[in-house]
């Protein structure tokens, strides 16, 4: 899911959502479940953001300078 997606469905606002998943993700270093991140992707180029560790949507393409970006969509396994 996307921020967007986790916002509607629990009811935050997005930007609280990247808070929330800093702990989930933290948290779930302990524990038998996985978080991980697909990262963002730039529509204009290609350009994969593959070692970003943040969560938050980036403003735009370092390659391209484009703004098209897919936002980072989160899962659980476990
Ligand atoms: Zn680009």
């Amino acid at each position: 899911m996307t921020a967007r997606d986790l916002s509607r469905a629990a009811g935050v606002p997005e930007k609280e959502v990247c808070d929330h998943l800093v702990h989930i993700r933290r948290s779930m270093r302990t524990g038998r479940s996985a978080f991980s991140m697909t990262p963002p992707e730039c529509l204009a180029c290609g350009y994969v953001y593959a070692d970003r560790r943040r969560l938050t949507r980036p403003g735009r393409c370092p390659r391209c300078k484009s703004t098209h970006l897919t936002p980072p969509s989160f899962r659980i396994d476990g």
